[in-house]
């Protein structure tokens, strides 16, 4: 518990305070930690969250498969070549004996712990653990780092203070009381340094915030803490208009409202975690998305103000499953709707796009799990069809409907190109179109030469 005059002091240290969240190639190597390091320690006393060195989330995966598989011997074969790469980097971090000792103490125990699930039956409760081990590892070497360079660095455990909740969410009273007990007993660190994407859950297991949930963590944070600003620091000079990775010449996009980014992230712009904007909207802590690469790009600034008239990017989710129910004797019948809803609902299975007609509902979704289930039950109510391979390409921008014009040009771009399905209206910051997999490159391509 907190009182009152210390509440006061603490808010007064609060008050300026960022959120720096870097990702997993912003601490690729020892070099990258170094350049980390010249950014936060001239930055002050922030919260500074780390993710994984880059693909170590995904070897830790492998080793999970391995043992799920009964395969040991592969899983020690990924471990030893991760053990390789670690011991690589504790040798270029440092450059005093008795760090480098102790960085390559922590690698050696977390590497014997792994090995002792190679022992032991395998669960998901252990798949966690293992995949937890990235971000130890990425902050206690940072941490370290700092130490030899005279910084007083604090780590804030993000196992005892980022919880989860009986539904699996985020509880972010309790995150709150935790953080500002953790930085309450200890005032006087030149800043503060935490995992990303690791918490317990209500179990008090090690659980996640699932894939690239360090954004979330950082977010989660800059909400709890009420902090200035949320900055998430990447390989990319902020979000661009379009996905960079299929589309040449796209632009980072300078601004964008909190709704528009949130679009974009849970549509497929991977530089952001699905939810990681929906704390920061909650407390409205503006995000800004910067290149670790290149510290002095703009990069870009989501908040609460909006740019009239513009349209600002697009994306794209793959893996998407459209689902037809058609049934010319109860559509539109009160009470139909409810029941198809309620068949997914009863799945814990949420859906993304919504088209109905006087005789069909058309839907989609993107967690596969129950599908056959799903599929299932739907049939008490019509016939089902299932398009499988189909992707959500989403326009977001300034879409208010009292604007005309712009949905004449995101179809005219689309001329040559088969449409599943539509969506407009639901929001004023988007147009969802559902096209096949395959058809993506080219989809996003055409909306690029059209709109920008
Ligand atoms: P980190 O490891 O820092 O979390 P991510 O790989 O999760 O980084 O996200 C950054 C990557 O997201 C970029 O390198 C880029 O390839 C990809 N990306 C996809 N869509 C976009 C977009 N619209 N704008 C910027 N980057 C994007
Ligand atoms: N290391 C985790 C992942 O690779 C979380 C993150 O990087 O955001 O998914
Ligand atoms: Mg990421």
């Amino acid at each position: 518990m907190i009182d009152q005059k210390k509440a006061v002091s603490l808010y007064l240290f609060l008050r300026n305070m960022k959120v720096l969240k870097f990702g997993g190639t912003s601490v690729g190597s020892a070099l990258r930690f170094k350049s980390v390091a010249k950014i936060v320690v001239p930055a002050g006393k922030n919260v500074v969250v780390l993710s994984a060195m880059s693909g170590t989330t995904n070897s830790l995966l492998e080793i999970a498969g391995h043992m799920y598989d009964r395969n040991p011997e592969e899983a020690r074969n990924v471990i030893a070549a991760l053990r390789n790469k670690y011991e690589g980097v504790v040798q270029e971090l440092y450059t005093k004996a008795d760090y480098q000792q102790k960085a390559l103490e922590f690698i050696r125990e977390t590497f014997d712990y792994l090995l002792s699930f190679t022992k032991s039956t395998f669960r998901d409760t252990q798949e966690r653990l293992v995949v937890a081990q990235g971000e130890l590892m990425s902050t206690f070497l940072f941490a370290t780092y700092l130490q030899e360079q005279g910084v007083n660095v604090q780590m804030l455990p993000a196992l005892s203070f980022m919880r989860l909740n009986s539904q699996g969410e985020p509880d972010l009273e309790r995150i709150r009381e935790s953080l500002l007990a953790l930085l309450n007993d200890a005032p006087d660190a030149d800043l503060y340094l935490t995992q990303g994407y690791i918490c317990t859950n209500v179990r008090g297991e090690v659980d996640n915030l699932k894939r690239g949930g360090s954004d979330y963590s950082a977010s989660l944070i800059g909400a709890a803490l009420r902090a200035e600003e949320i900055q998430i620091w990447t390989d990319i000079d902020g979000l661009h208009n379009n996905d960079p990775r299929v589309v040449d010449d796209t632009t980072a996009v300078r601004h964008l409202h909190f709704n528009e980014a949130a679009e974009l992230a849970y549509f497929g712009a991977k530089i952001l975690h699905p939810t990681c904007i929906l704390p920061a909207v909650a407390a409205n802590v503006p995000v800004r998305l910067l290149n670790t690469m290149e510290p002095s790009a703009q990069g870009t600034l989501i908040d609460n103000s909006f740019d009239k008239g513009i349209i600002k990017a697009v994306a794209a989710k793959d893996n998407i499953v459209a689902i037809k129910v058609k049934s010319s004797r109860m559509l539109l019948a009160p009470g139909f709707l409810r029941k198809v809803f309620e068949i997914f609902e009863s799945y814990r299975t949420s859906i993304d796009m919504v088209c109905t007609s006087e005789v069909g509902v058309s839907l989609t979704i993107d967690d596969t799990r129950y599908l056959n289930d799903i599929v299932h039950d739907l049939k008490k109510y019509g016939s089902v069809s299932v398009d499988l391979d189909m992707c959500i390409v989403c326009v977001v921008g300034d879409m208010h409907w009292s604007n005309a014009g712009f949905e004449t040009k995101v179809m005219t771009a689309l001329k040559d190109i088969s449409v599943r399905m539509v969506s407009y209206g639901g929001s004023n910051y988007n147009i969802s179109i559902l096209v096949r997999e395959e058809d993506k490159a080219a989809t996003l391509k055409a909306l690029s030469k059209s709109l920008f």
